[in-house]
């Protein structure tokens, strides 16, 4: 039997399930809020697979705040570019974000790219180990007369007040709260491989985050562990190809081949990469609602998104804080809550999850009338602004109720 902690005076007895970045956000702002979380993580150590993300305005804020900003950037990458967008064929710059100098007066923090493991580790330093049960795969949780009871695979149990599930686009805290369901596969495939910064030509060293869109796939590049190699990850239709592990690879030559015909700057790289990850990537409709009672969802649990704006890890970050702000606010009283907590984010994740899936369509146009108009669009635009409203989020401004 595991025990999960309450408050020292109060509170309720909050269990997490998923140490990832979202489920030990949610535990690390609870404490700030003064409440007490445990995390149940499946994994026997807490780790990051993949490589870099970049770390948006919206949520260095946060992780500012949280004290935890400074370390997790020791061997980040601020950016001066960011999504510069190049024709596939040329490396004509269709639209770029200028950041340096601007990014930071707008928003009032940069935009890094940072090692996964690197945010994980500074977010991990947020809650004392002892809040965190590794080992733990969660299998269901059950409504009791009064309080849940959550059953590990292991044969343990643990009692609790509030469930939040942090677990990811399988979770099975979803099946709460929504009619249990499987993602469905996207048609689209990842590739990904680390470029060492020997073998790494200067142009892909440039502190921007270079975005190749081309029909039916893009290819993306930035520089990653303070400049020591280049994180290349790149979107092309998944055929049959259904394998969603993080572990699965690829040879150089297919990853190669999705990119035959494309700018040499772009094949270059992944003939200097390291053998290639690849994995299918899943799809979920946007939730109508992701509360029920006292459980509730974070993170891709709740709303998982394609990667075409960079925002989920940050998206997490936003429930992570909202969260603790409203269980805070309402501790005798998790059901109402946890409702606050929904009605504050569901529509802006609900937006994010609706324009990163439909950036799959206007990144991968044919050649043609529409591609022409959309690279025009692009060319007036100023990104920066436009993506103000991601950007320039304080979820801790919280609407008055
Ligand atoms: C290619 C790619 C690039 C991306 N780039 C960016 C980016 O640049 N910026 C950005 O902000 N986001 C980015 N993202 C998105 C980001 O990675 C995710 O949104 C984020 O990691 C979600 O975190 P999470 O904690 O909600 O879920 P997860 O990271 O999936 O963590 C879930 C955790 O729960 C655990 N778990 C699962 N089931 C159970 C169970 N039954 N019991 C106990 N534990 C369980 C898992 O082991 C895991 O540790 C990218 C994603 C991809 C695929």
């Amino acid at each position: 039997m595991y025990v999960t902690e309450r408050a020292p005076r109060s509170g309720p007895r909050i269990a997490i399930v998923g140490g990832g970045i979202g489920g030990l956000a949610a535990a690390a702002f609870l404490r700030r809020a003064g409440l007490t979380a445990t995390v149940y993580e499946q994994a026997s150590a807490l780790t990051e697979v993949g490589a870099g993300i970049v770390l948006a305005p919206n949520a260095a804020r946060l992780l500012r705040r949280l004290g935890v900003l400074e370390p997790a950037l020791r061997r980040a990458v601020p950016l001066d570019w960011g999504w510069e967008f190049r024709r596939w064929e040329d490396g004509r710059v269709l639209s770029v974000e200028q950041l340096t100098g601007v990014c930071e007066e707008l928003y009032g923090e940069r935009t890094y790219t940072i090692h996964r493991a690197d945010l994980l580790d500074a977010i991990k330093s947020a809650v004392p180990a002892e809040q965190i049960r590794l080992g733990a795969r969660c299998t269901a949780v059950e409504e009791k007369a009064a309080g849940l009871r959550l059953r590990f695979a292991d044969g343990a149990t643990a009692d609790a007040d509030v469930v939040i599930g942090a677990d990811g686009v399988h979770s099975v805290v979803r099946g709460l709260v929504a009619e249990p369901q499987p993602p469905a596969y996207s048609g689209v495939c990842a590739f990904r491989a680390v470029v060492p910064v020997g073998a790494a030509p200067e142009f892909a060293l440039r502190r921007a985050q270079t975005l190749w869109i081309g029909p039916g796939r893009h290819f993306v590049h930035y520089p990653i562990v303070g400049g020591q190699a280049v994180n290349v990850v790149a979107f092309t239709p998944a055929g049959d190809y259904t394998d969603e592990s993080w572990s699965a690879t690829a040879s150089v030559e297919e990853f190669a081949a999705e990119f035959k015909g494309w700018d040499p700057r772009v094949t270059d790289l992944i003939a200097a990469g390291d053998v290639p990850g690849r994995w299918a990537l899943l799809d979920r409709a946007p939730l109508p609602h992701w509360s029920r009672g006292t459980v509730t969802l974070l993170g891709d649990a709740a709303h998982p998104m394609f990667p075409f704006f960079a925002q989920g890890a940050a998206q997490s970050l936003e429930d992570a804080v909202v969260l603790a702000h409203c269980l805070a606010a309402a501790p005798d009283e998790p059901e109402n809550a946890l409702a606050g907590y929904e009605a504050v984010r569901i529509a802006r994740t609900t937006r994010l999850q609706e324009i990163s899936h439909g950036r799959s369509d206007v990144n991968h146009l044919p050649d043609g009338p529409e591609q022409q108009a959309r690279d025009a669009a692009l060319a007036e635009a100023d990104p920066l602004v436009a993506n103000g409203w991601i950007y320039g989020h304080d979820a801790e401004q919280l609407p008055v109720a």
